[in-house]
């Protein structure tokens, strides 16, 4: 903000009639979240990394005056070892195919105006007054969006089914309840971008015969919920909410709910019993929320960055989407790239990417050059994946079979020097405190589990603690009700499966 607030002082003194308001824009972060502050000069495309106040004057000076770029503050390549002029240019960016994060750096996410610009609201346009809501769906259903939130279910079949349902009233849920440690793509595009959620929001609304909706947004996320709730009052004023938007026929409308402050309300069924004001605890799968959600009332729940998704989709269509990423996973994904690699950030590439690709061409290698170990990816009950599938094609099938998940989109890298048998003990200790303790398999058979590594990593271990360990870790999975029980094994399971040695060795060397 003081960067923000020099520049606009400082453009002002140029000359009175400057509107210093329309020429200098605060965005969203640009995906490089290490390298910033990052100032960017338009139409000229430089960009200047790790900006501090005392640049301003130099800035302004000689790249907005004299238009010569500063080389001292350009983006520097560490692989190729040279500045580079245009940021565009450099493997982070290069290799990225943005969607969800399509007006993230780009506009002000406060600013309506800058997001209409960009197409935005057009999609809700088309769906309202050229299409069908049966043909609403069917485009999303063509595109093989699956869901960005985790589980990955086809988005389509999921409004498909809640349009089929003649109950009303009908709900639409943003979860925005980012907890996995190491990841921040949701706040991201809540804080960067908000009207693409709320105009993804309002068409499956539309398509589902909804009328109202809530964005249930993490506590801790507080300029995501300011922004939002500028972005929903503007939007209002604009006409694309609140009653006969645009001059239809159809209302709909959009309500802020901090989150419950726990892991595990981002579930479905706690987020929902949160929003109700109830405790926010998991209920039996069996009872669907697209039959009986909020209010056990018929309920779309998506996340934020299949939401974000549904604006291109509508105005670019299936085919063009479907060409994107692979057979199984189509489009894009979201990746907070963490951990020992060089560039860390957020990142948005076609499924199907290799880790290869994203760790070592976008990531830039591992910190000082050392050896890649392995990388977490679906969050704390994702899998420890280590190089030997370095070369996996990233999609939802793929990573499933290699013990691990998508999950969110969470992903930490490791290098040589990490002990994996203490990255198990440290998933599953977050993981203990974050279960609500409904279950007993889940309350107490994670924490015996943390027992047991808490045990071989003090040097206490014996080789029957790793078949203790496995017949645990089943057990927790079978028995617990939701998915924070039933994946909390995963890391557990990987890394003895592809580390089984480091446990071993603990065991043997008793260190
Ligand atoms: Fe709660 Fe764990 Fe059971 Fe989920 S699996 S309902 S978090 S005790």
């Amino acid at each position: 903000l003081k960067i923000y607030n020099e520049l606009k002082k400082k453009i002002q003194l140029i000359g009175e009639d400057i509107e210093v308001d329309t020429l200098v824009k605060s965005t969203g972060c640009n995906g490089l979240c290490e390298k910033g502050p990052v100032v960017k000069i338009i139409p000229d495309n430089i960009s200047y990394f790790q900006v501090k106040v005392q640049d301003v004057d130099e800035i302004i000076d000689k790249t907005i005056l004299k238009g010569e770029a500063i080389e001292c503050l350009l983006y520097y390549d560490v692989n190729k070892k040279q500045r580079i002029r245009y940021h565009g240019d450099t493997n982070f960016y290069k290799k990225q195919y943005k969607i969800a994060l399509r007006n993230i750096g780009e506009v002000d996410p406060i600013n309506i105006d800058d997001y209409i610009k960009r197409d935005g609201y057009k999609a809700l346009k088309k769906a309202l007054f050229e299409m069908k809501k049966e043909d609403v769906i069917d485009e999303v259903n063509e595109s093989g969006l699956r869901g960005r939130g985790g589980a990955g279910f086809p988005t389509g079949l999921k409004w498909r089914k809640c349009r089929s349902i003649d109950n009303f009233p009908k709900f639409v849920i943003c979860n925005g309840d980012e907890g996995d440690p190491g990841a921040f793509m949701d706040r991201s595009i809540l804080e960067g971008d908000p009207n693409s959620i709320i105009e993804g929001m309002i068409i499956c609304g539309y398509a589902i015969n909804a009328k109202s909706g809530y964005m249930y947004i993490r506590d801790e996320y507080g300029l995501a919920i300011k922004n939002m709730s500028k972005a929903l009052f503007k939007a209002r004023e604009k006409g694309f909410l609140g009653k006969n938007i645009l001059g239809s026929k159809f209302d709909f409308d959009i309500d802020i709910v901090r989150g419950g402050g726990a892991f595990v309300c981002g579930e479905s069924s706690a987020l929902m019993a949160s929003i109700e004001g109830r405790v926010g605890e998991p209920r039996a799968k069996y009872i669907r929320s697209i039959e009986k959600g909020l209010w056990n009332q018929p309920t779309v729940l998506n996340n934020v960055e299949t939401f974000a998704n549904i604006p291109p989709i509508i105005n670019n269509g299936s085919d063009w989407f479907r060409r994107i990423g692979s057979k199984d996973s189509t489009g894009t994904k979201v990746f907070s790239l963490v951990g020992k690699v060089k560039n860390t950030g957020l990142v948005e590439v076609p499924m199907g990417t290799t880790l290869r690709e994203l760790i070592f061409d976008i990531g830039g290698g591992i910190i000082g050059d050392r050896k890649f170990k392995a990388v977490q990816t679906g969050g704390p009950s994702g899998g420890c994946i280590p190089d030997r599938y370095l070369d996996v094609g990233i999609d939802f099938g793929s990573l499933s079979s290699i013990g691990s998940m998508m999950g969110s989109g969470g992903m930490i890298v490791m290098d040589d020097r990490t002990c994996m048998v203490d990255v198990a003990k440290y998933y599953l200790s977050f993981l203990a405190e974050e279960s609500c303790g409904k279950c007993v398999t889940c309350r107490e058979g994670i924490r015996m589990m943390q027992h047991i590594l808490e045990d071989i990593t003090n040097g206490k271990g014996k080789e029957e603690d790793i078949d203790s360990l496995l017949e645990l870790c089943e057990a927790v999975k079978e028995c617990s009700l939701c998915g924070l029980g039933k994946t909390a094994p995963n890391p557990v399971i990987t890394t003895i499966k592809y580390f089984r040695d480091e446990y071993m060795e603990h065991i043997i060397n008793k260190r």
